[in-house]
């Protein structure tokens, strides 16, 4: 059932992936997607110097990385399912679960 719309705050949380109880109303509604989507891409935007910095890795950093990168690949199913709940490409949701994952 739909109930009420989960705030900013629940969504971002969402995007991190908590609360699963709202995977069935954000897989259900549009306007809570679009919202997600705004989310998302806002987060990309926040990415762009950390990745900046990526592209540029100094001394260990590389292997640090990789290694995560490859846990990361574990969980793509999960990355797939994201971005196609968000209708984005497979890349750009491993960028934004990658970027929640790094602020932290
Ligand atoms: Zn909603």
């Amino acid at each position: 059932m739909i109930g009420r719309h989960p705030n900013r705050r629940q969504l971002a949380r969402w995007l991190d992936g908590d609360a699963t109880e709202l995977d069935e109303h954000i897989g259900s509604c549009a306007k809570c997607a679009e919202t997600l989507d705004a989310l998302a891409e806002a987060e990309t935007k926040d990415l762009r110097p950390a990745l900046m910095s990526l592209l540029t890795p100094p001394t260990d950093l590389e292997e640090r990385v990789s290694r995560r990168l490859a846990a990361r690949l574990q969980s793509r199913a999960d990355v797939e399912l994201f971005g196609a709940l968000l209708g984005i490409p497979i890349e750009t949701g491993r960028v934004v679960m990658e970027g929640s994952d790094a602020s932290g």
